[in-house]
């Protein structure tokens, strides 16, 4: 990382810290993540095998990662407002291991005492005392990956759990003390039909989460089921289905308590992701871990600029690499900066606000967008009112095409 990127404004500045965890137990098969399948015998604590060393040689190139990178951000200020850590599967690593990086994270940089600190779990892999450990390490948010309450889905989905295991999981997780919970949810799946999707939100919506994400199935490029797409023998919903589909989940979870506040998230009111909200706000966040992602603001008017690092997606080079192997330094103009803020930011159901974008960018929103917003709002795609420009229901079905007109290089 380029920690020698100046930041001119010292004033304190907020910084969100995802940490990637790429193990799992087995690949599913509509899966494109970073995430290396280990099996789903439980790691031990006590025989190191080659799995278990390369696990914990990983865990150690995260705490020295968190250790180099961190000197950076205590020095300009930086407070911590959201952890996130991601995966793969975290849940499946034992919770010793999670416990002692975010120790270490509270060591190295100033964490907010109401910082949000989520886990991605997924039940089949979350034991009862994981749950314990957890909440003493400082998480209180647990999002886990069920994506159907229906047994046949999962299993086409090749998901290592059943719908049992999902009860139980969310039994304990509740239990355990957690009271802001994320369900994980995928809709327009092989053979699913409206009523099946119903049934899933239904059972969803009976446990009373904080937060649903409900997102479509993409039959994503080197997944099983894009060989099966090749092969003539993926039976998606056709389009109409998907699209009723869509509509009903929209609807649904609004009439039952959920506000939509981006394309495929839903929470009850102050429940929304807050880490996820810095991605689409373009907030400044540190990616940890392999393939993981940063990016850094330096908000100088009128030389605003942003820096996009990536790490590298080999987990040799970098374990090998002194947790430094950088794949990629991206820097972002202002003119880049603009497009990136209206492409992510139009995602959220409140869209872009035109005070933010003159008090960021230095230049009027109009100014820089004026014929495409015009003919956007004339397409019935957007809408500009109380100052803010938001995409409309029509907008945010065709979303992709819509904000990709923001986009000018
Ligand atoms: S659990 Fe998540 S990250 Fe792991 S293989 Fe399945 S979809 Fe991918």
């Amino acid at each position: 990382m380029c920690l020698n990127w100046t930041m001119k404004t010292e004033r304190l500045r907020s910084l969100g810290i995802y940490i990637h965890i790429p193990f799992c137990v087995r690949k599913c098969k509509y899966c494109d993540f970073l995430s290396l399948p280990i099996g789903a015998e439980p790691i031990s604590l006590v025989h190191e095998g080659e799995r278990e060393k390369m696990i914990r040689t990983y865990f150690k190139a995260l705490e020295n990662e968190i250790e180099n990178k961190s000197a950076h951000f205590r020095e300009k200020n930086y407070t911590v407002d959201t952890i996130y850590i991601g995966g793969g599967t975290p849940s499946v690593v034992p919770a010793s291991f999670i416990f002692s990086l975010l120790e270490k994270v509270y060591k190295a940089l100033d964490v907010e005492s109401d910082a949000e600190v989520s886990i991605e779990v997924n039940p089949g892999t979350l034991k009862k005392s994981s749950l314990e450990l957890y909440r003493k390490a400082g998480i209180n948010r647990i999002s886990i990956g069920v994506q159907s309450t229906n047994n046949a889905d999962l299993v086409m989905l090749g998901r290592i759990h059943s719908r049992e295991d999902f009860l139980k999981s969310y039994d304990e997780v509740l239990q355990a003390g957690f009271e802001n919970i994320n369900l994980d949810l995928m809709h327009s799946v092989p053979g699913q039909s409206l009523d099946r999707w119903k049934s899933t939100l239904e059972d969803a919506l009976w446990l009373k989460p904080d937060h649903i994400s409900a997102y479509s199935l993409i039959v994503e490029d080197g997944t099983y089921f894009k060989t099966l797409q090749d092969e003539g023998k993926l039976r998606l919903p056709d389009e109409d289905t998907a699209l009723e589909i869509y509509r009903f989940t929209n609807t649904f979870l609004e009439e039952n308590g959920f506000k939509r506040y981006e394309i495929s998230n839903f929470a009850v009111p102050g429940r929304e992701s807050r880490h996820n909200l810095r991605y689409w706000d373009l907030s400044e966040y540190l990616g940890v871990g392999l393939g993981a992602s940063s990016f850094l603001l330096d908000r100088s008017l009128p030389d605003i600029k942003g820096l996009r690092l990536s790490n590298t997606r080999d987990m040799k080079e970098y374990l090998d690499s002194g947790q430094n192997a950088l794949s990629e330094a991206k820097t972002l103009d202002r003119d880049r900066l603009m497009e990136e803020y209206l492409f992510l930011g139009l995602r959220k159901t409140e869209g872009i606000f035109e005070e933010r974008f003159e008090k960021l960018f230095g230049i009027s929103l109009r100014e820089v967008y004026g014929a495409v917003i015009e003919k956007q709002v004339k397409e019935g795609v957007a809408r500009f009112e109380d100052g803010r420009l938001h995409l409309t229901e029509r907008g945010m079905e065709v979303a992709n095409p819509v904000m990709a007109e923001y986009l000018r290089q």
